[in-house]
Protein backbone atom coordinates (compact mmCIF):
# COMPACT_ATOMS: atom_id res chain seq x y z
CA UNK A 1 0.00 0.00 0.00
CA UNK A 2 2.50 2.38 0.90
CA UNK A 3 5.14 1.56 -2.46
CA UNK A 4 1.69 2.48 -4.29
CA UNK A 5 1.43 5.49 -2.28
CA UNK A 6 4.77 6.37 -3.40
CA UNK A 7 4.67 5.69 -6.98
CA UNK A 8 1.31 7.79 -7.23
CA UNK A 9 3.02 10.98 -5.60
CA UNK A 10 6.11 10.90 -7.70
CA UNK A 11 3.87 10.46 -10.45
CA UNK A 12 1.51 13.53 -9.48
CA UNK A 13 4.96 14.83 -8.96
CA UNK A 14 5.95 14.36 -12.80
CA UNK A 15 2.96 15.20 -14.28
CA UNK A 16 2.86 18.50 -12.47
CA UNK A 17 6.70 19.29 -13.86
CA UNK A 18 5.45 17.79 -17.37
CA UNK A 19 2.93 21.08 -17.04
CA UNK A 20 5.43 23.36 -15.40
CA UNK A 21 7.72 23.26 -18.33
CA UNK A 22 5.34 24.09 -21.17
CA UNK A 23 5.28 27.44 -21.67
CA UNK A 24 2.08 29.44 -22.87
CA UNK A 25 4.55 31.91 -24.66
CA UNK A 26 7.35 31.44 -26.73
CA UNK A 27 9.58 34.41 -27.90
CA UNK A 28 12.50 33.63 -30.37
CA UNK A 29 14.73 35.91 -30.60
CA UNK A 30 17.63 35.63 -33.83
CA UNK A 31 20.45 37.76 -34.21
CA UNK A 32 21.35 37.08 -37.85
CA UNK A 33 25.00 36.50 -37.65
CA UNK A 34 25.70 37.32 -33.59
CA UNK A 35 28.37 35.43 -32.94
CA UNK A 36 29.94 34.67 -29.17
CA UNK A 37 31.82 37.83 -29.78
CA UNK A 38 28.65 39.75 -31.31
CA UNK A 39 27.35 39.37 -27.63
CA UNK A 40 30.30 40.20 -25.72
CA UNK A 41 30.86 43.37 -27.68
CA UNK A 42 27.21 44.25 -26.77
CA UNK A 43 28.42 43.24 -22.79
CA UNK A 44 31.18 45.16 -23.06
CA UNK A 45 29.69 48.38 -24.91
CA UNK A 46 26.44 48.22 -22.55
CA UNK A 47 26.96 47.98 -18.56
CA UNK A 48 23.00 47.55 -18.58
CA UNK A 49 23.22 44.91 -21.38
CA UNK A 50 20.07 42.38 -21.01
CA UNK A 51 22.33 39.23 -21.80
CA UNK A 52 23.62 39.59 -18.36
CA UNK A 53 19.90 38.55 -17.13
CA UNK A 54 20.42 35.01 -18.73
CA UNK A 55 21.40 32.13 -16.47
CA UNK A 56 20.62 29.14 -18.59
CA UNK A 57 22.98 29.24 -21.45
CA UNK A 58 24.35 26.58 -24.99
CA UNK A 59 26.25 26.30 -27.23
CA UNK A 60 25.00 25.41 -30.99
CA UNK A 61 26.99 24.28 -33.94
CA UNK A 62 25.22 25.73 -36.87
CA UNK A 63 26.49 23.42 -39.94
CA UNK A 64 23.75 22.89 -42.59
CA UNK A 65 23.15 19.07 -44.19
CA UNK A 66 25.68 19.85 -46.81
CA UNK A 67 28.21 22.88 -45.82
CA UNK A 68 30.23 23.56 -42.27
CA UNK A 69 29.14 26.68 -43.06
CA UNK A 70 25.84 27.42 -43.21
CA UNK A 71 23.84 30.69 -44.88
CA UNK A 72 20.76 32.13 -43.14
CA UNK A 73 18.10 29.72 -45.34
CA UNK A 74 19.59 26.53 -43.62
CA UNK A 75 20.12 28.18 -40.54
CA UNK A 76 16.58 29.42 -39.93
CA UNK A 77 14.78 25.91 -41.55
CA UNK A 78 16.94 24.45 -38.53
CA UNK A 79 15.48 26.83 -35.66
CA UNK A 80 12.16 26.39 -37.98
CA UNK A 81 11.75 22.52 -38.54
CA UNK A 82 14.05 20.94 -36.12
CA UNK A 83 15.72 19.48 -39.43
CA UNK A 84 18.73 20.42 -40.99
CA UNK A 85 18.64 20.81 -44.72
CA UNK A 86 20.68 22.12 -47.65
CA UNK A 87 21.78 25.93 -47.72
CA UNK A 88 19.59 28.67 -49.76
CA UNK A 89 16.70 25.73 -49.12
CA UNK A 90 13.66 27.29 -46.94
CA UNK A 91 11.89 24.61 -44.69
CA UNK A 92 11.92 22.05 -47.53
CA UNK A 93 14.15 18.59 -46.88
CA UNK A 94 17.32 18.02 -48.85
CA UNK A 95 15.21 16.83 -51.49
CA UNK A 96 13.13 19.90 -51.92
CA UNK A 97 10.13 18.51 -49.82
CA UNK A 98 8.35 20.58 -47.60
CA UNK A 99 9.21 20.44 -43.91
CA UNK A 100 6.25 21.17 -40.80
CA UNK A 101 7.07 24.11 -39.14
CA UNK A 102 6.79 25.64 -35.50
CA UNK A 103 4.30 28.21 -36.68
CA UNK A 104 2.31 25.35 -39.00
CA UNK A 105 2.25 23.39 -35.23
CA UNK A 106 0.72 26.49 -33.41
CA UNK A 107 -1.87 27.32 -35.75
CA UNK A 108 -2.92 24.22 -35.71
CA UNK A 109 -3.03 24.40 -32.18
CA UNK A 110 -4.86 27.87 -31.98
CA UNK A 111 -2.17 29.63 -30.94
CA UNK A 112 -1.05 33.05 -32.44
CA UNK A 113 2.03 33.48 -34.35
CA UNK A 114 4.36 36.76 -35.24
CA UNK A 115 7.18 37.68 -36.71
CA UNK A 116 9.25 41.12 -36.35
CA UNK A 117 12.06 41.64 -38.21
CA UNK A 118 14.42 44.24 -39.70
CA UNK A 119 14.63 42.88 -43.49
CA UNK A 120 12.25 41.92 -45.30
CA UNK A 121 9.51 39.51 -44.08
CA UNK A 122 9.68 37.12 -47.13
CA UNK A 123 13.70 37.00 -46.40
CA UNK A 124 15.92 34.23 -45.56
CA UNK A 125 15.43 33.87 -41.89
CA UNK A 126 11.39 34.67 -41.65
CA UNK A 127 10.80 33.14 -44.81
CA UNK A 128 11.99 29.77 -42.97
CA UNK A 129 9.14 30.49 -40.19
CA UNK A 130 6.36 31.78 -42.97
CA UNK A 131 7.03 29.34 -45.93
CA UNK A 132 8.62 26.50 -48.16
CA UNK A 133 10.76 27.41 -51.16
CA UNK A 134 13.73 25.81 -52.68
CA UNK A 135 15.48 29.13 -53.12
CA UNK A 136 15.49 31.79 -50.24
CA UNK A 137 15.70 34.31 -53.02
CA UNK A 138 12.11 33.46 -54.42
CA UNK A 139 10.46 36.29 -51.89
CA UNK A 140 7.63 36.62 -54.29
CA UNK A 141 6.65 33.14 -53.58
CA UNK A 142 7.09 33.15 -50.37
CA UNK A 143 4.88 36.42 -49.69
CA UNK A 144 2.05 34.45 -51.94
CA UNK A 145 2.43 31.57 -49.24
CA UNK A 146 2.41 33.43 -46.49
CA UNK A 147 -1.35 35.16 -47.46
CA UNK A 148 -2.38 31.18 -47.71
CA UNK A 149 -1.82 31.38 -44.10
CA UNK A 150 -3.17 32.39 -40.50
CA UNK A 151 -0.24 34.20 -39.43
CA UNK A 152 -1.21 37.18 -36.98
CA UNK A 153 1.32 39.64 -36.67
CA UNK A 154 3.63 40.51 -39.34
CA UNK A 155 6.34 43.36 -38.52
CA UNK A 156 8.88 44.52 -41.29
CA UNK A 157 10.11 45.75 -44.74
CA UNK A 158 9.61 43.74 -48.09
CA UNK A 159 6.23 45.13 -49.25
CA UNK A 160 7.90 45.07 -52.64
CA UNK A 161 7.12 41.19 -53.05
CA UNK A 162 3.70 42.04 -52.06
CA UNK A 163 2.77 44.61 -54.76
CA UNK A 164 2.37 44.23 -58.61
CA UNK A 165 5.17 45.32 -60.92
CA UNK A 166 2.65 47.99 -62.10
CA UNK A 167 2.44 49.61 -58.47
CA UNK A 168 6.57 49.69 -58.69
CA UNK A 169 6.35 46.70 -56.89
CA UNK A 170 8.26 42.90 -58.03
CA UNK A 171 5.11 41.12 -58.64
CA UNK A 172 4.94 39.22 -61.99
CA UNK A 173 1.42 37.98 -61.84
CA UNK A 174 0.41 41.18 -60.87
CA UNK A 175 -1.62 40.09 -57.83
CA UNK A 176 -1.89 42.77 -55.06
CA UNK A 177 -1.28 40.77 -51.84
CA UNK A 178 -1.65 43.75 -49.58
CA UNK A 179 -5.81 44.14 -50.95
CA UNK A 180 -5.96 40.57 -50.34
CA UNK A 181 -4.63 40.72 -46.77
CA UNK A 182 -7.40 43.56 -46.44
CA UNK A 183 -9.97 41.43 -47.95
CA UNK A 184 -8.99 38.98 -45.29
CA UNK A 185 -9.89 41.22 -42.41
CA UNK A 186 -5.61 41.88 -41.68
CA UNK A 187 -5.22 45.90 -40.35
CA UNK A 188 -2.26 47.06 -43.49
CA UNK A 189 -0.11 49.69 -41.90
CA UNK A 190 2.56 51.19 -43.59
CA UNK A 191 4.33 53.55 -41.27
CA UNK A 192 5.03 53.04 -37.90
CA UNK A 193 3.69 56.32 -36.58
CA UNK A 194 0.47 54.51 -38.00
CA UNK A 195 1.13 51.21 -36.28
CA UNK A 196 0.75 53.09 -33.09
CA UNK A 197 -2.67 53.96 -33.78
CA UNK A 198 -4.07 50.00 -34.19
CA UNK A 199 -6.63 49.56 -31.26
CA UNK A 200 -5.00 46.82 -28.57
CA UNK A 201 -7.93 44.73 -29.48
CA UNK A 202 -7.10 44.45 -32.94
CA UNK A 203 -5.28 40.64 -33.41
CA UNK A 204 -4.42 40.41 -36.89
CA UNK A 205 -1.47 42.92 -38.75
CA UNK A 206 0.58 43.41 -41.41
CA UNK A 207 3.05 46.04 -41.37
CA UNK A 208 5.26 47.12 -44.20
CA UNK A 209 7.35 49.61 -43.49
CA UNK A 210 9.59 49.65 -47.23
CA UNK A 211 9.78 48.14 -50.27
CA UNK A 212 13.00 45.72 -48.85
CA UNK A 213 14.77 45.83 -45.69
CA UNK A 214 14.19 48.42 -42.51
CA UNK A 215 16.59 51.41 -42.40
CA UNK A 216 19.52 50.62 -40.19
CA UNK A 217 19.22 51.16 -36.53
CA UNK A 218 20.75 54.14 -36.16
CA UNK A 219 18.73 55.93 -39.53
CA UNK A 220 15.43 55.21 -37.71
CA UNK A 221 13.32 56.73 -35.32
CA UNK A 222 11.83 53.55 -33.73
CA UNK A 223 13.63 50.35 -32.18
CA UNK A 224 13.18 46.98 -32.89
CA UNK A 225 11.90 47.07 -29.09
CA UNK A 226 9.39 49.27 -29.95
CA UNK A 227 8.48 46.71 -32.91
CA UNK A 228 8.54 43.93 -30.31
CA UNK A 229 6.24 45.86 -27.69
CA UNK A 230 3.42 46.59 -30.53
CA UNK A 231 3.62 42.98 -31.97
CA UNK A 232 3.52 41.53 -27.68
CA UNK A 233 0.46 44.00 -27.48
CA UNK A 234 -1.69 42.39 -30.30
CA UNK A 235 -0.28 38.66 -29.99
CA UNK A 236 -1.41 38.60 -25.98
CA UNK A 237 -4.69 38.76 -26.68
CA UNK A 238 -4.81 35.04 -27.55
CA UNK A 239 -5.60 33.47 -24.12
CA UNK A 240 -4.56 30.21 -26.08
CA UNK A 241 -1.10 31.88 -26.24
CA UNK A 242 1.76 32.52 -29.02
CA UNK A 243 4.89 31.86 -30.80
CA UNK A 244 6.69 35.60 -31.92
CA UNK A 245 9.71 35.06 -34.22
CA UNK A 246 12.04 38.21 -33.87
CA UNK A 247 15.17 39.04 -36.03
CA UNK A 248 18.00 41.20 -35.84
CA UNK A 249 18.57 40.68 -39.25
CA UNK A 250 20.82 43.45 -39.91
CA UNK A 251 24.04 42.29 -37.42
CA UNK A 252 24.70 40.27 -39.98
CA UNK A 253 24.83 42.59 -43.30
CA UNK A 254 27.17 44.96 -40.68
CA UNK A 255 29.77 41.64 -40.09
CA UNK A 256 29.60 41.17 -44.41
CA UNK A 257 30.71 45.20 -44.69
CA UNK A 258 33.05 44.96 -41.45
CA UNK A 259 30.73 47.99 -40.55
CA UNK A 260 32.17 47.95 -36.74
CA UNK A 261 29.87 51.33 -35.71
CA UNK A 262 27.18 49.68 -37.48
CA UNK A 263 28.07 46.50 -36.03
CA UNK A 264 27.38 47.83 -32.21
CA UNK A 265 24.59 49.55 -33.17
CA UNK A 266 22.57 46.69 -34.81
CA UNK A 267 23.31 44.95 -31.76
CA UNK A 268 22.09 47.50 -29.22
CA UNK A 269 18.96 47.81 -31.37
CA UNK A 270 18.37 43.87 -30.88
CA UNK A 271 19.20 44.30 -26.90
CA UNK A 272 15.94 46.86 -27.56
CA UNK A 273 13.82 43.84 -28.35
CA UNK A 274 15.81 41.46 -25.52
CA UNK A 275 14.56 44.08 -23.07
CA UNK A 276 11.08 43.99 -23.88
CA UNK A 277 10.73 40.22 -24.05
CA UNK A 278 12.15 39.52 -20.72
CA UNK A 279 10.19 42.54 -19.62
CA UNK A 280 7.19 40.98 -21.05
CA UNK A 281 7.57 37.32 -19.55
CA UNK A 282 8.57 38.52 -16.20
CA UNK A 283 5.44 40.14 -15.37
CA UNK A 284 3.50 37.16 -17.73
CA UNK A 285 5.34 34.15 -15.86
CA UNK A 286 4.72 31.84 -18.79
CA UNK A 287 6.46 32.69 -21.39
CA UNK A 288 9.81 31.28 -22.85
CA UNK A 289 12.70 33.41 -24.10
CA UNK A 290 15.37 32.19 -26.28
CA UNK A 291 18.00 34.53 -28.26
CA UNK A 292 20.11 32.00 -30.60
CA UNK A 293 21.79 32.91 -33.95
CA UNK A 294 21.85 30.77 -37.23
CA UNK A 295 25.74 31.47 -37.40
CA UNK A 296 28.60 34.04 -37.07
CA UNK A 297 29.28 36.45 -39.67
CA UNK A 298 33.10 37.39 -40.51
CA UNK A 299 34.99 36.06 -37.93
CA UNK A 300 34.40 39.00 -35.59
CA UNK A 301 37.05 39.52 -32.56
CA UNK A 302 37.29 42.14 -30.31
CA UNK A 303 40.40 44.13 -30.53
CA UNK A 304 40.86 46.66 -28.38
CA UNK A 305 38.90 50.06 -27.06
CA UNK A 306 40.14 52.82 -28.90
CA UNK A 307 39.46 55.25 -25.43
CA UNK A 308 42.09 55.17 -22.32
CA UNK A 309 40.93 52.95 -19.47
CA UNK A 310 39.76 56.02 -17.58
CA UNK A 311 36.79 56.46 -20.12
CA UNK A 312 36.09 52.80 -20.98
CA UNK A 313 32.05 52.56 -19.80
CA UNK A 314 29.60 53.54 -21.00
CA UNK A 315 31.28 55.55 -23.61
CA UNK A 316 33.77 52.44 -24.89
CA UNK A 317 34.80 52.46 -27.90
CA UNK A 318 35.37 49.08 -29.56
CA UNK A 319 37.74 48.54 -31.91
CA UNK A 320 36.61 44.66 -34.13
CA UNK A 321 38.81 42.65 -36.11
CA UNK A 322 37.42 40.20 -39.16
CA UNK A 323 38.96 37.44 -41.02
CA UNK A 324 36.36 36.72 -43.23
CA UNK A 325 33.62 38.83 -45.45
CA UNK A 326 31.25 35.72 -45.21
CA UNK A 327 30.04 33.37 -42.83
CA UNK A 328 31.78 31.23 -40.40
CA UNK A 329 31.30 27.84 -38.72
CA UNK A 330 31.97 29.20 -35.13
CA UNK A 331 29.44 27.69 -33.22
CA UNK A 332 26.97 30.76 -31.52
CA UNK A 333 25.31 30.86 -28.09
CA UNK A 334 21.96 30.13 -26.89
CA UNK A 335 20.37 32.38 -23.82
CA UNK A 336 16.96 30.92 -22.79
CA UNK A 337 14.53 32.24 -19.90
CA UNK A 338 11.16 31.52 -18.92
CA UNK A 339 9.56 27.71 -18.00
CA UNK A 340 10.86 25.06 -20.41
CA UNK A 341 14.46 26.55 -20.43
CA UNK A 342 16.21 23.93 -18.74
CA UNK A 343 16.38 22.11 -22.57
CA UNK A 344 18.75 24.48 -23.81
CA UNK A 345 21.42 24.14 -21.79
CA UNK A 346 24.54 22.58 -22.96
CA UNK A 347 26.17 21.90 -26.60
CA UNK A 348 23.27 20.92 -29.82
CA UNK A 349 22.86 21.41 -33.03
CA UNK A 350 21.25 23.71 -34.46
CA UNK A 351 18.36 21.62 -35.66
CA UNK A 352 18.24 20.39 -32.20
CA UNK A 353 16.60 23.66 -30.95
CA UNK A 354 13.97 23.37 -33.35
CA UNK A 355 12.98 20.32 -32.48
CA UNK A 356 12.97 21.50 -28.45
CA UNK A 357 10.95 24.20 -29.66
CA UNK A 358 8.07 22.05 -31.36
CA UNK A 359 8.40 18.97 -28.77
CA UNK A 360 7.43 22.34 -26.11
CA UNK A 361 4.34 22.65 -28.22
CA UNK A 362 3.47 19.26 -28.93
CA UNK A 363 5.74 16.66 -27.02
CA UNK A 364 4.38 13.61 -29.22
CA UNK A 365 5.80 15.05 -32.80
CA UNK A 366 8.64 12.27 -33.76
CA UNK A 367 11.95 13.64 -35.10
ZN1 LIG B 1 24.95 36.60 -44.00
Amino acid sequence: MYRFFVVLFFAACSLINAQDIKPKNIIILIGDGMGINYVGANLLQDPNSPFKQFSTIGLSITCSADNLITDSAAGATALATGYLTKNKYISVDTLGNPLYTLFELAEKLNLSTGVVVTASVAHATPGAFLGHSISRYDQNLIASQMVNEDFDVIIGGGLKYFIPKSDSGEREDNRDLTKELTDKNYTFSEKFSDLKTIPDSVNQIYALFEMDGLPEASKRNYTLGDLTKVALKHLKNDSDGFVLMIEGSQIDWAGHDHKSQMLIDEMKDFSTAVKEALNFAKQDKNTLVLITSDHETGGMSIIKANNSVNDLEPELKLELGYTSTGHTPSPVGIFAFGPGKESFKGIMNINQIGQKLILLLDPSIKF
